[in-house]
């Protein structure tokens, strides 16, 4: 699937570049374009793999390519003002060959919480091609504001764009990680995910030819029109030397040749995949769609075992709309991906809203009360100070 990625702030932009770089080493071709918007022009300058002359600076008569300071309304609006430079960008690019946009940002801060559910209704209002957005909710210890922020952004993004993928940092921090160190292999891990699922159909350069690929249109039906998703991923290394490029070619002996093994390897994968952490930890049961694909190299992508995966997940989550496939790649490692779209029982939301509610009642108090407390403080009674002027 052929994407034109869009990074709004510092971690929409720092994602972008991860899906980069991951998309740089495994040749698949899935991203067409990435452009970087920011109101921080240190931000920008921090990217490795998204070069100037696809970087958009706005806002920059208001706050001067300084950022804005967590405050996401400012971010809203500057990105509001100056979008015609970043539609003139995506003017630029290709849109013939895109299948879908997806537009990036942390929901915490200020320039890519307020600035990317703009650009997705822009988008919208434009293009026919779907506009998907992806959305990394903060870990709960970045405090009040930033849950606020958070919370005002995903009710927001989720009504501009076909389907919110969400990745929650909280599920995801190590402990003992220095920020950076940390964002940088949490970028990695998502990357991975994202990568595997839009690749499938690209192929990966080797001329292997997947049994039942997944296609563009079938992650477009997953994603639907509308919702919250989240994405699932587990790998396993194959105990044997690498092959050569003839047997990845020769492909589709699984079922045939292994007595079951690549059937049970598949099964158990995307139970691991379903059933461990996912990009946003949820109830599976409920879920409206989902999508499971296989990657690994040919002689192993069992078509029985992503069948049994199939129905397995049918059963988990209660639906028949279950797509599957595999994508043949020249690697020692399996891996499952399962996008399940449409999910409601998402116990972190409604956290991140009771915690949202009680920041806003408190900052509103504590502004009405400090007027009357500096008038208190800087008062003197009847003993009158004449101000200077
Ligand atoms: P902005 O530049 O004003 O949009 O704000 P940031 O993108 O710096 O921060 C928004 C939120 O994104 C933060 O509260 C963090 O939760 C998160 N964040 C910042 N950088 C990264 C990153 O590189 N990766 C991930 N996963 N999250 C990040």
């Amino acid at each position: 699937m052929k994407l034109a990625l869009i990074g709004i702030g510092q971690a929409g932009g720092k994602v972008v570049d991860a899906l980069v770089d991951y998309e740089r080493q495994a040749k698949t071709g899935f991203v067409v374009d990435a452009i970087a918007v920011n109101t921080a022009r240190a931000d920008l300058r921090g990217l490795r793999n998204v070069p100037e002359s696809r970087q958009v600076l706005v806002g920059l008569t208001r706050v001067k390519g300084h950022g804005v300071g967590a405050d996401n309304e400012l971010g809203a609006e500057v990105t509001a003002e100056d979008v015609g430079d970043v539609l003139s960008m995506v003017d630029d690019l290709p849109v013939h060959e895109i299948d879908a946009f997806l537009v990036v940002a942390g929901l915490g801060g200020g320039t890519g919480s307020g600035g990317a559910p703009v650009v997705a209704r822009e988008l919208k209002h434009i293009y026919t091609e779907p506009v998907y957005g992806l959305g990394i909710l903060p870990a709960r210890d970045e405090g009040g504001i930033y849950t606020l922020n958070a919370a005002r952004s995903l009710q927001t993004f989720v009504r501009e764009v076909d389907n919110l993928i969400v990745f929650d940092n909280d599920a995801w921090r190590k402990t003992g990680e220095s920020l950076e160190a940390g964002y940088g292999s949490l970028n990695a891990e998502l990357a991975r995910r994202l990568g595997v699922l839009f690749s499938a159909g690209e192929g990966d350069g080797s001329g292997a030819v997947a049994e039942s690929v997944v296609d563009a249109s079938e992650i477009i039906n997953t994603l639907g029109s509308g919702g919250i998703s989240t994405i699932g991923y587990a790998a396993v290394e194959l105990d044997r030397p690498k092959r050569g490029l003839f047997s990845r070619l020769s492909g589709g002996k699984a079922d045939a040749e292994d007595g079951g093994d690549s059937t049970n390897r598949i099964t158990s994968l995307v139970r691991r995949a379903a059933l461990g952490r996912l990009t946003m930890p949820c109830e599976i049961a409920g879920a409206e769609r989902g999508l499971v694909v296989v990657a690994g190299p040919s002689d192993v992508l069992s078509r029985r075992g992503i069948e049994r995966a199939r129905t397995w997940l049918e059963d988990e989550t209660g639906t028949m709309e279950i797509r599957g496939g595999d994508y043949p790649v020249g690697s020692n490692f399996v891996a499952a991906v399962v996008l399940l779209s449409g999910v409601y029982d998402v116990p972190r939301v409604k956290e991140l809203q009771a915690v949202a509610i009680e920041t806003q009642r408190d900052m509103l108090a504590k502004r009405e009360s400090s007027a009357a407390s500096l008038d208190d403080l800087i008062s003197t009674g009847d003993d009158h100070i004449d101000p200077l002027f």
